[in-house]
């Protein structure tokens, strides 16, 4: 995929026109106007038409209708936007950014992702992210987890593996002064490390995420205080009925959710993740087109088994969403590796196909993101002070959930991203 960056100038073109005495309210500066659109409003679920967003620098600085903002004279107009129609960027609570090469970051907000949370960080990341912020690399905003915390057989570079509550007390509180924004957690961090990682992390308030610690197991993870947990693994590997299960396969089974489940089992869950109010992030794309571990490639050839997995996992993310659970949009994506940016737009459809509405799924896509990431006063809604990060669509995705697909053109801290054939400016 080609595209282009227009870097628009944060220069102040028009600071303010002539005033009369005793006006009192301040000019409105911009230096770009989208004028005439229709803005979805997320919370509410409708769109506001007509309206003309004013940018300046990286923020909104005016939004209103049409008739009442007027666009400062000199201020650079993006053609062809009238009636388009106007919603945050987009934000994915799971990607790998895999090597120091930036072009994946170009790749992500060509998709329309305005915001990721980066889930195996290293210090190259932490660079990438300071340097988005500074407005010297083009990006997605990041929050960058930590190397993963495992107790891993055969430990690998980069990856620590506390053994006692102490020493993950003590890698805690070294991330933390490193400036990771979150600790992140694996399926194989023992039990008792694992609570040292939540002791140390909620004493220094950093939040953590991860795969369930298997030697924890779901229920003490959630009541741990653990921010978010990915993948939704243990809710069908605790609940699979046992005549689902063979010994070959069971890793299988297990991780991909393909047998018969115990749905009370999945609903006391459930209820267990409102009460302790942690967040889940499924991922559901990942698991629709990634094999299983060697061992079980053969059976995952089958379709039958296949679909089985596909339908469990949306059945529980629909379970988790009617009973009010926290639910992000995540993909494990690795743009330049095995699942592309764009893979966002698929977990999008998959929890439509989980019998989410269009609605429900953007706002997870953009309010139920920022809230878990924090952000919720700078991204996630659109509104005068929030960052000027936006897609154009060509039709109302409250209708149609594809046209986020189809974005035209993405701005990000203000600056347009678009494709050749897109939109121009005047
Ligand atoms: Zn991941």
């Amino acid at each position: 995929m080609r595209y282009v960056i227009l870097v628009i100038s944060t220069t102040v073109l028009v600071a303010s026109g002539c005033r009369d005495s005793g006006t009192s309210s301040p000019p409105i500066e911009a230096d770009l106007a989208l004028v005439g659109v229709d803005v979805l409003d997320v919370s509410e679920g409708r769109l506001l038409e007509n309206r003309t967003i004013l940018i300046l620098g990286t923020r909104i600085s005016a939004m209103g209708s049409r008739d009442s903002l007027s666009v400062p004279s000199g201020t650079a107009r993006l053609d062809g936007v009238d009636g388009k129609v106007v919603t945050p960027g987009l934000i994915d609570a799971h990607i790998h950014l895999r090597d120091a090469d930036t072009t994946a970051l170009l790749d992500y907000l060509a998709a329309g992702v305005t915001t990721a949370r980066e889930m195996n960080g290293r210090p190259f990341l932490l660079e990438w992210r300071d340097r988005i912020d500074a407005g010297e690399l083009i990006g997605p905003t990041l929050r960058v987890a930590a190397p993963t915390l495992a107790n891993f057989s055969s430990p690998r570079e980069g990856y620590p593996t506390p053994e006692s509550r102490s020493e993950a007390n003590a890698v805690v509180s070294s991330f933390r002064a490193t400036g990771y924004d979150w600790i992140k957690v694996y399926s194989f961090l023992g039990s008792d490390p694992f609570l040292g990682v939540m002791e140390e992390a909620n004493r220094l308030a950093v939040p953590v995420a991860g795969h369930v610690p298997i030697e924890a197991g779901l229920r003490v993870t959630m009541s741990s205080g653990i921010g978010s947990i990915e993948h939704l693994t243990e809710y069908v590997s605790s609940s699979l009925l046992p005549e689902s299960r063979d010994l070959d396969e069971e890793d299988f089974r297990s991780v991909f959710g393909a047998g018969e489940v115990n749905w009370a089992a999945v609903d006391s869950l459930v209820d267990a993740t409102v009460a302790a109010g942690t967040w889940n992030v499924p991922t559901l794309v990942w698991f629709d087109r990634n094999l299983p571990v060697p061992m079980a490639e053969a059976a995952w050839a089958d379709p039958g088994l296949r679909t089985q997995g596909e339908t469990n996992r949306r059945e529980i993310v629909r379970r988790l969403h009617s009973a009010g659970a926290l639910l992000a949009v995540g993909t494990d994506s690795d743009a330049g590796g095995d699942l592309p940016a764009s893979a966002f737009h698929d977990e999008m459809a998959a929890l439509v196909e989980a019998g989410l509405r269009p609605l429900d799924v953007i706002r997870l896509a953009t309010v139920g993101g920022a809230a878990l990431l924090g952000m919720l006063d700078d991204v996630g809604t659109l509104s005068a002070g929030k960052r000027a990060d936006l897609l154009i669509l060509p039709c109302n995705p409250l209708d149609d959930l594809g046209c986020v697909r189809r974005s035209e053109a993405v701005v990000a801290r203000g600056r347009l991203v678009t494709r050749p054939s897109g939109s121009g400016m005047h």
